[in-house]
Order: C-alpha cells, then structure tokens, then sequence
C-alpha cells in the first residue's frame, strides 16, 4: 500500500517557514513584504480563492493589497494599475486572478506584470528564466508538486518522470523542473499513443490533465511515486451531492505505487503555500537579501 503524500501537512509547515523568513525580512528591510492581488469581477470561485490568500498572506506576517475591479473594467484601467503595482516600492509580488471577464485580454495583462514580482511565474519571462536555467519565479503549483517530490524521494536524478498534460501553467514548467532535477522527462498529452505503457515506464507520475479518474491503477509501474494535480468535481454517491477526485483513480492507484498524494489533501494546498514562499523570495531579491 502506497504511502500517501500529506500536501496539507506539508504545506502547513512551508507556511510557517515562509512566516519565519518573513520576520527576519522585517527585522532587517523594515518593512513587511506585500503581495498585490488584483481581481476583477464576480467569478464566484475566484473570490473564495482571493479570500485565501489574502487571509495566508496576513497569517503569515505579510502585506496583502486587495484590488477589487467590477467586470466591466477597460483594459487600459487594468493595465494601468499593474503598472502602478510595477512601480510601488511596498509591493513585491503582484497576482492577477484569472479567469479575467470575457473583453480582457489576459495574456497582454500578465504579459505587463514586472518579472521580478511575477510571483505567479506566468508571464514568458518567467517561463524562459525556467526554461534556461536562470533565477526567477515558477509557477506555484508545478512547484509546490517539485517541493512535494524532493521532500518523498531526495534525489531525482536519473528518474523516468512522466508529466501528463502540456499547459503552460501545470505542465510545461513541471516538465522543466523535473528535467533540470535531471530526470529523464517525458510530456504526455492527447495525441500521445498508448498513454498506459507511457505511464508504465514511469518511476514519477504527474497527472495535470482535468479527468477525473483517467489514469489507472494498472498504469503505474509498483513503486512508482504519483502526484495528482487534478481536481475535478463529480456526482457522490449520495444524491444531490458531489465530491472532488483527481485525474487518478486513487483507489488502484494506491495498491500500486510506492507513494501518491490524495485529492483533496495533496497539491492543492500546495499552491498558497509556494505563492506565498515566491512572494517572500521575491521580497529579499528586491532587497538584495537573497
Ligand atoms: P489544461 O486543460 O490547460 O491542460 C490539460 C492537459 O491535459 C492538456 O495538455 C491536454 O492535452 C491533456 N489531456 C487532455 N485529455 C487527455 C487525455 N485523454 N490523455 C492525455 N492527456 C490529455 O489543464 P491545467 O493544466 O490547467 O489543469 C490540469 C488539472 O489540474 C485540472 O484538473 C485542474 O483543475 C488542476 N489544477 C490544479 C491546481 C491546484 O492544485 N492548485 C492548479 C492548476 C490546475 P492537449 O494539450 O493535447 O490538449
């Protein structure tokens, strides 16, 4: 039986480091670092979202700047505050919640995000830092799944790591940072043939597709370590009621591999946790305290 990967644990001691580096960022810039958050209209899951971060970010000692914008918002007036966010010395990381309203073009948004408080690593300076190797932000929760895997196995050198799912949020940087872990990468998607003998090679697993279920527990090679990024909502048994699964079936999966994270209580809680480290790195780089 697998042991399982507690993301939730996990991710309540990175907040409480991420605390701890927070009060010795205070002790000597004499300011807290602050992390902006931009929202704009009534996305009725991105406002739970908002909510908390800004609650982790204040519990964590930090600055938490709320900026809520009514949907019908021009971009000009969004691109507007990011560049006021760009230029204002108490903010060290700036967040845009997307989805944006339909009208906004999200990627000329993130695109006008300072990289060096892209603390959501989504703009393609970012991507490219990753990409060749230089410092900058990753993606929170590629690297929440990285900090989740080093802390399971040590060393990933030399692991055949199999990432499903080609986004550029999820999987794209996830492959790149298993790749200069120096494992063997491959980057599974919908074209690929025969996905189950791909995945059965595999000595790392990360699903990041938005299927519920899809990979199976005869998939995975015994031992293996699975990290399920999904999170999808599905009918319980129960009528009228629904339930989150991941996109592997955790149940066989479990009697397989030699680690798996639950859904919920794996990544998930990850994300928060490594925005707010980000923010925090992004802080003592601005300081030159890094
Ligand atoms: P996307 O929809 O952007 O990407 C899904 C990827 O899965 C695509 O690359 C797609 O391939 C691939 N895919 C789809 N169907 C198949 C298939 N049958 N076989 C193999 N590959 C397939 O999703 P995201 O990357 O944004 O998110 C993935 C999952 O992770 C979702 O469940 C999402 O909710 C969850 N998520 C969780 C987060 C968290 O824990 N905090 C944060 C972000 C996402 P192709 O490119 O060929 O279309």
């Amino acid at each position: 039986m697998a042991t399982r990967i507690d993301g939730k644990a996990f991710a309540a001691s990175l907040r409480e480091k991420v605390a701890e580096g927070v009060a010795t960022f205070v002790a000597k810039a004499g300011r807290k670092p602050g992390l902006a958050v931009v929202l704009v209209g009534e996305d009725p899951a991105s406002q739970v979202y908002v909510r908390n971060k800004h609650k982790m970010t204040v519990a964590a000692g930090m600055e938490s700047f709320e900026h809520r914008l009514p949907a019908d918002t021009s971009q000009e007036a969004l691109l507007a505050l990011v560049d006021q966010l760009n230029a204002d010395p108490a903010v060290d990381g700036i967040l845009v919640q997307l989805p944006l309203p339909k009208g906004l073009d999200e990627n000329a948004v993130i695109q006008a995000i300072d990289p060096d408080k892209d603390v959501d690593g989504f703009t393609t300076a970012s991507a490219g830092r990753l990409a060749t190797g230089l410092p900058g932000f990753v993606a929170c929760t590629p690297l929440g799944c990285l900090m989740l895997l080093k802390d399971q196995l040590g060393d990933l050198s030399g692991k055949n790591a199999v990432v499903i799912g080609r986004s550029n949020i999820v999987g794209k940087p996830m492959a790149q940072l298993l790749l200069q872990e120096s494992c063997t990468v491959t980057i599974a998607h919908s074209r690929t043939v025969d996905l189950p003998a791909v995945v059965r090679g595999a000595d790392i697993v990360v699903a990041a597709v938005g299927r519920p279920e899809m990979v199976k527990g005869d998939w995975i090679k015994p031992g293996a370590t699975v990290i399920d990024v999904g999170i999808n909502r599905v009918p319980a048994a129960e009528e009228g009621k629904t339930k989150l699964v991941g996109d592997v079936d955790f149940a066989g999966a479990e009697a397989t591999a030699g680690a798996i994270t639950p859904v919920p209580g794996g990544v998930g809680p990850m994300t928060i946790a490594c925005l707010l480290y980000n923010t925090l790195e992004a802080a003592n780089r601005r300081e030159g305290l890094a």
